[in-house]
């Protein structure tokens, strides 16, 4: 368990990784809204890795940290960036109920409210990207309907710059 939490944590740390670097693409291809929107999420995805960092700590484990894999910098466009975004919500998932299910077999109790959590926010996270993902398509690789829609992620609360 100590060892999937610990991967858990480069996953989440990964997250933050990805979605800074999607926030740079975004800032060079003239998108400021949806660059702060995903610097935003990004400062979540650290927030997850800590949380499960102190629940390590918490429960008299060990942290070991690794090497946080390179992100991808290049995108085709915003539906692309937020395309990417749903997948690996997705498969964030696939891994926050993996271990609930490790928990479950080691009758790792304690570690089953935090788990809950994750599992909750989760389903937020698939459903924030799969809306994003309707409205691009909706909103067409260019013009106002884009500009539109980077202007509404440009009001995402929770950034103070
Ligand atoms: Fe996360």
């Amino acid at each position: 368990m100590e060892k999937a939490v610990n991967d858990q944590i480069n996953q989440e740390l990964y997250s933050a990784y990805l979605y800074l670097s999607m926030s740079a693409w975004c800032e060079g291809g003239n998108l400021p809204g949806a660059a702060k929107w995903l610097r935003q999420q990004a400062r979540e995805e650290v927030g997850h890795g800590l949380k499960f960092f102190g629940f390590v700590n918490d429960r008299g484990g060990r942290v070991g940290l690794n090497a946080i894999e390179k992100p991808a910098g290049d995108f085709p466009s915003l539906l692309e960036v937020f395309e990417q975004a749903l997948a690996h919500e997705r498969r964030v998932t696939e891994s926050i109920h993996a271990l609930v299910t490790l928990a479950n077999s080691e009758k790792d109790y304690a570690s089953l409210p935090l788990l809950q959590y994750f599992v909750s926010e989760q389903i937020e996270e698939e459903k924030t990207a799969s809306l994003l993902v309707e409205k691009l398509k909706r909103a067409g690789p260019d013009g106002p309907g884009l500009l539109f829609l980077d202007r509404e992620l440009g009001e995402r609360a929770g950034e103070s710059e």
